[in-house]
């Protein structure tokens, strides 16, 4: 398979790039595997890996050793960074944060490139998604005019058929879960996807998905507009889909995401992901056994630039999150609002079903959403995510919704 750097993208990132020394790879994942393979092709030398993941931390890939950040701070003079991951912007600032210079993407490597014969731990035939997301990551970064999103994820329903303790999306808190107003999130959309330039990933997100009805049609709506690249759904292995949700997956460019929680919870993960081998739905199941804990919206009283440094190393922070007509830059953001868990914070989101301003154009003011904020004031509430916090078991159920303090 030859990789083709998408047209829009090609004048900002083409530009050739002064590798000096060795290099360090930041991102011990598919696109780091990727990137690896091209530069050893192209004779360079790859020193190690680097990851914000800790529990990759002192192990190989590819015989080479995969390093923790501190350990990147002692190492990095004289070595030139290549960041390989679709975390591109939060790492990129990461870095930048650090003083860490020499840093690189690995646009220039990727473009024309034929990545057949790279083993890498997913179909060849899924890589053109993720590689496109990190090329927009990248674009993102370094395009001064883009008004464009990475991941829009849409909350279809509050809704889950499992009661997990440690919800990262905070369904675990809802006493009344509902599936999304369907004309309230078309008028979004409509606004959102007719004054941004692109969305790279709608994201289909819950609580469980399956369980909203209305999917099908949900998905045949986004699949109208012309400006996005793909559909993300993720469900937890818990439902097997009607026909009619079948028909609409197999019919429109959607990526099935598995979540496969074992201890017998995902009990239709292998049967639904048989069924999309089968008719050549693409799809991953990945298999969770922890989560990082990310519990709790206590106030951290951190400072400007402290809520600066949470944001930019927060992996999620251009997760922008569609919820109750409302446009927020992450789920947490959207759902803690939505939960009134954290006090009103208007910067915090865009009313996307009703924008005016007299001052700005609607474009204007969501390219600064998208393109201009530091911080959002959620972050006082909130652990960055992807960031290192204690391993807890993933999907502990609970048989009630979670109490907590309501700020407003
Ligand atoms: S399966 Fe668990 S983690 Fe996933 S949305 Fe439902 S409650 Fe949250
Ligand atoms: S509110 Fe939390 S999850 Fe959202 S960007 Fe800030 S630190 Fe990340």
């Amino acid at each position: 398979m030859i990789y083709r750097i998408p047209n829009e993208y090609r004048s900002v990132l083409l530009s050739s790039l002064p590798l000096k020394g060795s290099l360090i790879i930041f991102g011990a994942s598919v696109i780091g595997i990727i990137i690896h393979e091209l530069l050893v092709r192209a004779g360079r030398e790859v020193l190690c890996f680097c990851d914000n993941d800790r529990s990759k931390h002192g192990s190989e890939l590819l015989g080479k050793r995969i390093i923790s950040v501190n350990e990147l701070k002692e190492k990095h003079e004289g070595h030139s960074i290549i960041i390989a991951a679709r975390a591109y912007a939060n790492i990129f600032w990461q870095l930048k944060t650090l003083h860490i210079e020499q840093v690189y993407n690995g646009a220039f490597l990727l473009d024309q490139a034929d990545l057949s014969g790279i083993q890498i731990p997913m179909e060849h035939s899924n890589i053109q998604k993720p590689l496109n997301g990190y090329i927009h990551a990248i674009y993102s970064v370094h395009s001064k005019n883009n008004c464009m999103i990475n991941a829009l994820e849409i909350v279809v329903t509050q809704k889950c058929t499992l009661k997990c303790r440690d919800c990262s999306n905070l369904m675990q808190y809802y006493s009344k879960p509902k599936h999304c107003n369907m004309d309230v999130m078309i008028k979004s959309l409509d606004c959102i996807m007719g004054n941004i330039d692109k969305v790279m990933e709608f994201r289909l997100s819950g609580g469980e998905p399956f369980l909203n009805k209305e999917l099908p049609f949900i998905i045949n709506t986004l699949s109208l507009y012309k400006n996005y690249d793909f559909i993300s759904i993720f469900t937890n292995g818990t439902l097997f889909p009607d026909h009619l949700l079948w028909d609409s997956l197999t019919n429109h460019n959607v990526i099935l995401h598995i979540t496969d929680y074992g201890n017998g919870l995902s009990k239709k993960s292998a049967e639904v992901a048989a069924y999309c081998a089968k008719h050549g739905i693409p799809f991953s199941v990945v298999s969770c056994e922890t989560w990082r804990d990310y519990n709790g919206f206590e106030f951290h009283n951190r400072s400007k630039e402290e809520l600066a440094d949470t944001f930019k190393t927060c992996c999620v922070s251009d997760v922008f999150t569609l919820l109750n007509g409302k446009l927020y830059r992450c789920p947490f953001s959207a759902n803690a609002d939505a939960l009134h868990a954290i006090p009103k914070f208007k910067d915090d989101f865009l009313k996307v079903s009703h924008m005016r301003d007299r001052k700005k154009s609607v474009r204007e003011i969501f390219f600064d959403f998208i393109n201009h904020k530091d911080y959002i004031n959620a972050c006082n509430y909130c652990f960055p995510r992807g960031v290192d916090r204690p391993a807890i078991q993933a999907a502990m159920q609970v048989n009630d919704h979670l109490q907590y303090v309501h700020r407003r």
